[in-house]
């Protein structure tokens, strides 16, 4: 084997042209090439020069290395003694790290299955009318399961991170994803991908249920014996892992009130912002935008004035905005795209960071302020969840828009002032930043074919549920494993896929 870094221009940048590349690096004819694996795929458009940087394990007249199956799992005997709530990245890597270590577990999810959640969305999309278990955030997959399945992430332990993308390539993800710098899915792949996964872990002896909402737990003094359902049924554990998300409300609620450990977490809050996919390209790629071994082109900004941050988050290239909106009476935007990333618009959330400062001291002080804004949301769309929306250039002339460009986000638009919206200093810093980020950053970016559409609520959970950084478990309630984004603990796929698989081990750890 032998390992090469090579630069090639967008012309040369797929399978073909890196196979002709890597053979001439090596001066061997193509024929003698048995494998050219890549290891890393960087677009690189700095200095006004798009190049694609890779880095390749290359083989000449030998036998390439067969994949590893990360889904040989062991059959799982015996009662399960783990429960885990909501079947999301976190629960599922859980409940499949869970069964690698020989453990069986129950996995409840509140929301249908991934086929069972399709005729919700399009009813949301549609009629504008929500099913508050089965939406863009609850059901099986959790909220990452209509997305754009970008799978970054800060975690800096490269292994554990290969562990989670060689599981998903098992399980159907295209293997690109074990070797882009910006690896994504697709929300088209993405459902049989999290079939694929569930199938694998009910193969291995995995309970897996949908329609199963937790709306209490079981307690003997200060441990946890297991979860009430909302049909009344009961089910003991020696050990329950909450990994329902930063959606679900009333798991906070119900946490507060049987004393688990809260409290208030920074968050952020702002709008999504959609251009015509073409002016993103051009101003990324110059003369070379659309060239298709480039793509979409994504871009990120970010920008901390008076210690509060602004920056863009989940960018979604050829991607649509989503109604994420979880309660009947708010409204909330995101993002998905395809794995091609072919549709029309560019959409990103840009989002300010908020804390108690704004929404107050107590653990769900932070929780109550954001439904306040998403209901105001709900309010100026005029209900059935159109969203709120105002150009670009109108919301920084501080103006109602007249009218809005065509956009993605299917319920529909209503033109206002998202001034009116969005909490003051949000909107103040927002629009300061928008203003920098088009003169300094992205010429271009500001343009009236740009609109924006609240609200961007939901970027990451207003609330921690506390737990031991030793043991993970709760400090007030024993056996009680807080876990994922909903926890505090995570934000995004990969990170909560990863912290599902250390509250695995943490468990098997304290037996
Ligand atoms: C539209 C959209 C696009 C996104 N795009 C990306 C992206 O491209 N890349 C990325 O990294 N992240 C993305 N995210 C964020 C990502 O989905 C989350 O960070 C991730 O899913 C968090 O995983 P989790 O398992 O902690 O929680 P979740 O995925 O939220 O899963 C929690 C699960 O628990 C269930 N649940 C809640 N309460 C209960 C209960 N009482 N009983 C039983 N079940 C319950 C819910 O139904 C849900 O299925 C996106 C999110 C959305 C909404």
């Amino acid at each position: 084997m032998q390992a090469l870094d090579l630069v090639l221009h967008p012309d040369e940048a797929d399978e073909a042209g890196l196979r002709r590349a890597v053979a001439r690096a090596l001066g061997v004819s193509e024929d003698r090439l048995t494998a050219v694996l890549p290891q890393r795929r960087v677009i690189d458009a700095r200095r006004g020069q798009v190049r694609v940087r890779y880095a390749v394990h290359a083989f000449v007249d030998e036998t390439p290395p067969a994949p590893r199956n990360t889904m040989d799992l062991p059959d799982l005997k015996g009662d399960p003694s783990v429960v885990i709530v909501g079947a999301g990245p976190a629960g599922l890597f859980c409940a499949w790290q869970l069964a690698r270590l020989g453990v069986r577990s129950v996995l409840l999810e509140r929301g249908a299955d991934v086929r069972g959640r399709r005729p919700a969305l399009a009813r949301l999309n549609r009629e504008g009318v929500l099913d508050p278990e089965s939406n863009y955030c609850f059901g099986e997959g959790g909220a990452g399961t209509f997305s754009d399945g970008k799978l970054y992430t800060r975690a800096t332990k490269r292994g554990p991170v290969l562990d989670v993308l060689a599981a998903l390539v098992d399980c159907g993800a295209d293997a690109r994803i074990l070797y882009d710098a910006r690896p994504h899915i697709g929300t088209n792949k993405l459902p049989k991908v999290v079939i694929g996964l569930r199938e694998r872990l009910i193969a291995a002896g995995v309970d897996v249920r949908f329609g199963a909402r937790v709306d209490s737990l079981l307690t003997a003094g200060e441990r946890v014996t297991g979860v009430r359902l909302a049909d009344g049924s009961t089910l003991p554990a020696q050990a329950v892992v909450l990994a329902t998300g930063h959606s679900a409300r009333d798991v906070y609620r119900m946490c507060h009130r049987q004393g688990v450990a809260l409290s208030a977490k920074p968050f952020a809050l702002g709008v999504r912002v959609e251009h015509p996919q073409p002016i993103i390209d051009r101003i990324q790629y110059g003369k070379l935008a659309g060239h298709p071994n480039l793509g979409a082109a994504p871009y990120s900004l970010k920008r901390t004035v008076e210690a509060v941050g602004t920056f863009s988050f989940c960018m979604c290239p050829g991607g649509f905005i989503v109604a994420a909106a979880t309660e009947a009476d708010g409204v909330v935007v995101n993002g998905m795209s395809p794995s091609t990333r072919n549709g029309r618009f560019a959409n990103s959330g840009m989002v300010v960071g908020v804390g108690p400062e704004l929404f107050g001291e107590g653990p769900l002080a932070g929780l109550a302020w954001q439904a306040e804004v998403e209901r105001a949301a709900f309010q100026a769309g005029g209900g059935a969840f159109k969203a709120p929306a105002q150009r670009l250039t109108d919301f920084l002339a501080g103006r109602s828009s007249a009218d809005l460009p065509d956009c993605s986000y299917r319920p529909g638009l209503t033109p206002v002032d998202l001034r009116a919206v969005l909490p003051k200093p949000v909107a103040r810093h927002l629009a300061d930043s928008l203003r920098f980020f088009g003169e300094r950053r992205m010429r271009g970016y500001t343009t009236r074919e740009a609109v924006l559409v609240g609200v961007e609520s939901r970027s990451s959970s207003p609330v921690r549920i506390e737990r031991d950084p030793e043991r993970l478990e709760s400090p007030t309630l024993a056996g009680l494993y807080p876990s994922g984004e909903g926890a505090g603990f995570a934000g995004g796929i990969v990170s909560a896929a990863l912290d599902g698989m250390r509250i695995a081990e943490a468990i098997v750890h304290a037996r």
